[in-house]
């Protein structure tokens, strides 16, 4: 700027929030004026990464941000087409002082880091901020060096170091003259959604924190892995986008004397300093274990359409179709079906589930994928799940399996969770498959009595 006033540009990526946005708060902190960009990357589209639920999920939280920086005086500017290129052309175009955004711990983003900064040289720095975990990946290390393998010592350790603050919400955010932020344009409406799937943007996020850490948080430990209950916080996808601040969220409910639900965003954490040391993680075993994987075509597909005969399967697939999101118990029950009794290869089950999430994570669902199938940080790799006990203990009364499961809407125990009791007959009647034996289970056996 030649008026002698200091410019920088935020770079928006998934941190989509004006509150306990660090990148944004230093900017203003520290310019006098403030580009907020995010750009639709070409190079997430090319991957396949912005499936429908996401993609519209993403939509309303870009339009949530640029009515919140609107009413403080800004507006986002918004860009397509290489995210490196389009960032450095406008920090050049406004005459940036400096580029900041979140650091995040995927190769992807550090490649895209790396970008940037060559790109600018020393011609500004690119400053990359805290925010998208409670702790910053990296900052909790063992004593030896490199990453926490293992949970319990990292929540451990996780649970001494010293937390940033957090930050309020910037009162102005100004543009410069002549950056022109056209009222956000949300384009074509998504097809293909999920006819029940989250909705996105920081007011939602607020609005579901809210109410979670004034209702549910009481009961969360005894709750939370109860299917028919909504125990939950369902922040997932607003923590994946960022429309919540989990170092808020968790600052939030200790406040309140939690201690189970922290944890949780303590996994979260965890499998995010796992994918930055281990950034194959979502393509390659993190532990190399020979499983014996197979091709069962018929058999995954049955899986993708919660079609496998074993109700609680069906349920949690069904609810993954309907709603974009699927109860952490329900996705321990399906990938352990899937990659123990089917033993079909965990990676196709995570893809599966990238393309129906709205909270679809690399961290959190390679991790997850992987500690189920015994290939990631479980240190009982050989664990294996008796499908209908689960049923059994977390879905006790079928009312899970009645909602999801329309075909078994009307039975109670113990057919909700063994229909096969009924009869072929009683079965094709109802158009509900016979279970598909899990044939392939590593010693032949089968987890669910009586199959
Ligand atoms: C096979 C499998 C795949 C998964 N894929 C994803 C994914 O793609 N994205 C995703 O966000 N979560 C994933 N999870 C973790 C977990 O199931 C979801 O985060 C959780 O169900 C979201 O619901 P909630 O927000 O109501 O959770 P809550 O119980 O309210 O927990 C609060 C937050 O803690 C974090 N969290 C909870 N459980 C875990 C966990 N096991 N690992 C890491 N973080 C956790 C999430 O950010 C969650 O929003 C996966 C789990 C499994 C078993």
């Amino acid at each position: 700027m030649t008026d002698g006033s200091r410019t920088a540009v935020v770079l928006f990526t998934r941190d989509l929030r004006l509150t306990d946005q660090p990148a944004l708060s230093e900017a203003v902190r520290t310019a006098d004026r403030v580009v907020p960009l995010f750009v639709h990357d070409a190079a997430i589209e090319r991957a396949g990464f912005a499936t429908p639920n996401r993609r519209a999920f993403l939509g309303e939280s870009l339009a949530d941000l640029d009515g919140g920086l609107r009413e403080k005086g800004g507006g986002l500017v918004v860009r397509e087409g290489d995210v490196v290129e389009q960032t450095v052309s406008l920090a050049r175009e406004v005459g940036a002082s400096a580029i900041h955004l979140s650091r995040d711990d995927s190769a992807y983003a550090a490649s895209r880091l790396a970008g940037l900064r060559d790109a600018v040289g020393r011609e500004r720095p690119v400053v990359e901020h805290p925010g998208a975990t409670v702790v910053p990946s990296g900052e909790v290390e063992p004593t030896t060096g490199d990453h926490y393998k293992v949970f319990t010592p990292f929540w451990r350790a996780w649970s001494e170091v010293a937390w940033r603050g957090v930050e309020r919400a910037p009162t102005r955010v100004e543009l410069p003259d002549g950056v022109q932020a056209p009222p956000f344009e949300r384009g074509p409406v998504v097809t293909g959604t999920a006819p029940e799937r989250p909705r996105g943007g920081f007011e939602e996020g607020e609005r579901l924190l809210a109410g979670f850490l004034d209702g549910r948080l009481a009961d969360y430990p005894d709750e939370s892995d109860q299917l028919a209950r909504d125990g939950t916080s369902r922040l997932s996808p607003h923590l994946h986008f960022g429309t919540v601040s989990p170092r808020r969220a968790a600052e939030l409910a200790m406040a309140r004397g939690d201690e189970a639900f922290t944890r949780q965003l303590c996994w979260r954490d965890f499998h995010h300093q796992v994918l930055r040391a281990f950034p194959a993680l979502p393509r390659r075993d993190y532990r190399d274990r020979d499983r014996g994987w197979v091709e069962d075509d018929r058999a995954f597909e049955a899986w993708c359409e919660g079609r496998t005969g074993i109700p609680i399967v069906d349920a949690g697939m069904r609810q993954l179709l309907r709603e974009g999101w699927m109860h952490n118990r329900a996705r321990l029950i399906v990938a352990s079906y899937l990659t123990k009794e089917v033993r079909v290869h965990w990676r196709h089950g995570a893809e599966f589930f990238l393309a129906h999430l709205a909270d679809g994570d690399l961290a959190n669902n390679s991790g997850n994928w992987q500690w189920v199938a015994g290939t990631g940080n479980d240190t009982r790799p050989n664990r294996r799940f008796n499908l209908l006990r689960q049923a059994q203990r977390f879905d006790p009364d079928g009312e899970y399996v009645r909602r999801f499961v329309p075909e078994l809407s009307d039975l109670r125990r113990p057919e909700v969770h063994e229909p096969w009791r009924l009869g072929a007959g009683e079965l094709r009647r109802r158009g509900y498959p016979e279970p598909l034996l899990p044939a392939h289970s590593p010693d032949g056996a089968s987890t669910i009595p009586g199959l």
